[in-house]
């Protein structure tokens, strides 16, 4: 193993402490020593720093009986920023999250997508207002995440996507040069909310379950895209053979025909929330196709668990609205995995659902951030 030195350890050190106080809220120098294993020392130049740097601030003295107090510290909030941008089919949704990844404002628009320099210059005009309506210090923003539903080329040029009819080939156009920016697939920005939100590295899976199916994997806490940087696209896997349903992409008995949102659309006529509404009111159409919703579900879950024995996030908008039925699922699910019994994976819900995507695009940044500290 190569050998790391002192300067590289100390930027390290500097990392774990800011996520550690993101992710406890406050706390002392001496507390952070004990639990990151460090020395008190060490991790008071490192408070000390960030204070200097005007990340964490000084918010009073521990209570004590006896003894010497101790400062308590905690992340300042409105330190840094980034801007989320979900843009889909019929819809945009623009985010702007805080230094701990809190989303701070959200809004979300009606906007049909369309392929040119004016739809991204208008994207990027209203973006701007809304960071004015919100009174977040432009300044504190490091970064744009644009999260779009297709499969991003490499060098960020161009995408496949199904937003558009008649065109496969989306070209993307420069937003602004006032920030950095990138364009992230929706699967992986979703995620990516999950990826940053605890502060931990752990291996787990996303499925996304939007107007579009897909999710990624996760190792260790970075997302593992593949080769041709597809990894995870679940809404491809076939899960009917010899079904005649066709996906956007042009397969057929792809997941996406049945796991999307916009089935459950059609079946109760409105937003995919109102479905959730008719079928707690035990609406008859919504719980016969729910059923066969969940029979599908449990599928791709089953055959996801048998490549990666790990944790999985149902995300996306239909995630958190699923919680209540993950009991059912999982008793669909041990119905076809006779492994399930011994697995100690767990079925989880994200923590976002509508902004889920945005939050991850802005997050990329945030993430950035902390890295180049
Ligand atoms: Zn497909």
């Amino acid at each position: 193993m190569a050998k790391i030195n002192t300067a590289e350890v100390r930027k390290i050190n500097k990392k774990s402490i800011l996520r550690y106080l993101i992710k406890n809220t406050e706390a002392t120098k001496p507390q952070i020593a004990v639990d990151l294993k460090l020395s008190v020392p060490t991790v008071g130049a490192i408070v000390d720093e960030l204070v200097e740097e005007g990340l964490l601030e000084n918010v009073g003295m521990q209570a004590s009986s006896g003894g010497r107090k101790a400062a308590i510290y905690r992340v300042i909030r409105d330190s840094v920023h980034a801007c989320g941008i979900e843009i889909s089919q019929s819809h945009v949704i623009f985010v702007i999250v805080n230094t701990c990844g809190e989303i701070v404002a959200s809004e979300r628009i009606s906007k049909p997508f369309a392929d040119g320099k004016e739809y991204i210059d208008s994207i990027e005009e209203y973006r701007e207002d809304f960071v004015q309506r919100s009174g977040v210090d432009p300044q504190t923003i490091t970064g744009i995440g644009i999260s779009v539903q297709g499969l991003i080329n490499a060098d960020q040029t161009c995408f496949s996507s199904h937003m558009l009819d008649n065109q496969r080939k989306i070209r993307i156009y420069p937003l602004t040069d006032r920030y950095p920016y990138i364009y992230l697939n929706d699967g992986t920005a979703s995620c990516m909310s999950e990826c940053y939100a605890n502060q931990e590295e752990r291996d787990f899976v996303y499925l996304m379950l939007s107007r579009t199916v897909g999710g990624a994997i996760v190792q260790n806490g970075v997302i593992w895209q593949g080769t041709d940087s597809f990894a995870g696209e679940f809404g491809h896997m076939r899960i009917h053979p010899g079904d005649d349903k066709v996906c956007y992409c042009g397969g057929k008995g792809h997941a996406w025909c049945y796991l999307s949102s916009d089935r459950l659309e059609e079946v109760c006529d409105g937003p995919y929330w109102e479905f959730f509404d008719k079928l707690k009111e035990g609406d008859t159409a919504c719980r016969e196709f729910f059923s066969t919703f969940l029979d599908d579900l449990a599928l791709l879950v089953y055959n996801i668990r048998m490549m990666n024995n790990s944790d999985i996030v149902l995300g996306g908008y239909l995630g958190r609205h699923l919680g209540p039925y993950l009991p059912e699922l999982e008793q669909r699910i041990q119905k076809q995995d006779h492994l399930y019994t011994e697995s100690t994976t767990r079925i989880l819900t994200g923590q976002y659902d509508l902004e889920a995507a945005g939050v991850g695009a802005a997050r990329y940044f945030i993430e950035q951030y902390i890295q180049s500290l």
